[in-house]
């Protein structure tokens, strides 16, 4: 019997197909087949590609970062193969500038049982550089709503802008509001607006600084025509601060509060009549009529504490007081020196810190 052999290679101690071993006829017909040129759109401001009629956003920072997973993601849709054989897609590439064509050398592996064999095919892929929908809107400025941050009383601060802007970052970093962005701001006498791309993130910012910051919002919209049966305009968002400091006294109705902080939109502060600690509703707070100051505060030393009173001593005056001890003063101890404000003739010692008006055993 003759000896079959590879008419390509020569071997005769295997098995043959069509008068060749397996690798030389995988090699003479390749199980896979490539496409050779390609074009591809990429935004070069953010680094995302289109794939058929969609934008895929990569995150990339950098051309060499972007063109790696650009080529990761695409030469597996270029490169078809036979089933049951696995193949390993690997580009070859070294340069790393995003020009007009660029061509890519890809190793190839293909797995079939225990045979593995390699290829090698060279990929074209023309780079073609547009804006993406989202960054051309971004360039165009285009925005669907205004924020007004105004105060109740007189001009919003620097504080509350800068509480109001760490908000915004905060909700920008949110992964429902990746894509959003603020095309402008603008200054007006009592305050600012912030323009911003969609009306659910001008919804959400409002929504903390109400709930952070006890602002009252009032939403508005203006038409200004219609397309394809949806109205369009823009949405106004009105949010008016209370403008409300630590330590400063709040008359609302009939009550008299020491206000201490906004939790949940609503006021926290104590009733300065009985002392309990008092919360006003968002609702309330905006529904009544309030009258708010500055009370002057004066600095008292704390001579003794014994039994339901504390001897105090106005560093001003040199007066010595006796002042009821509360259950507020349970952290005050002799030789304290402490801010107090006088309510037509009651002392009414703020903590040491200021800030903290109420200790925790209050909450
Ligand atoms: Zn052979
Ligand atoms: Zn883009």
């Amino acid at each position: 019997m003759a000896k079959r052999f590879c008419a390509l290679c020569g071997r005769t101690d295997t098995l043959l197909v069509e008068n060749l071993c397996v690798p030389c006829y995988l090699k003479k017909h390749p199980p896979f087949s490539v496409k050779q040129e390609s074009t591809i759109r990429f935004c070069p401001q953010c680094f995302s590609y289109k794939l058929t009629k969609r934008w895929v956003q990569t995150n990339c920072t950098n051309e060499t970062e972007f063109l790696e997973q650009l080529l990761k993601d695409v030469l597996p849709r270029f490169i078809k193969h036979a089933p049951g054989i696995e193949l390993i897609i690997e580009p070859q590439i070294t340069q790393v500038e995003l020009k007009h064509k660029i061509e890519v050398p890809v190793s190839i592996t293909i797995k079939k049982e225990n045979l593995t064999l390699n290829e090698r095919v060279t990929v074209t892929i023309n780079l073609e550089p547009s804006l993406c929908g989202l960054c051309t809107r971004k360039r165009r400025g285009d925005y669907e709503s205004i924020l007004q941050f105004r105060s109740l009383r007189g001009r919003v601060s620097e504080e509350e802008r800068q509480q109001i802007y760490d908000i915004i970052e905060r909700v920008l970093q949110t992964e429902k509001h990746k894509d959003d962005y603020i095309p402008q701001i603008k200054e007006k006498k009592q305050g600012f607006d912030v323009y911003v791309s969609t009306t659910k993130l001008a919804k959400s910012i409002a929504a903390s600084v109400k709930e952070l910051m006890g602002a009252n919002l009032q939403e508005s919209f203006k038409l200004s025509g219609m397309k394809n049966g949806k109205k369009q305009g823009k949405t106004s968002i009105s949010v008016r601060l209370p403008s409300l400091s630590v330590g400063e006294i709040v008359q609302i109705s009939d009550r008299t509060i020491l206000f201490e902080k906004i939790e949940k939109g609503n006021l926290v502060g104590r009733n300065l009549e009985t002392g309990e600690r008092t919360v006003i509703q968002h609702k309330e707070l905006w529904e009544s009529e309030i009258q708010s100051w500055k009370p002057s505060t004066e600095e008292y030393l704390i001579i003794s504490i014994a039994g339901d009173f504390l001897q105090t001593m106005n560093l001003e005056n040199y007066e010595i007081l006796e002042i009821r001890k509360e259950p507020s003063h349970f952290n005050l101890r002799e030789g304290d020196t402490v801010k107090a404000i006088n309510m037509n003739g009651k002392i009414i010692i703020l903590t040491p810190e200021g800030a903290s008006l109420f200790p925790t055993q209050a909450d």
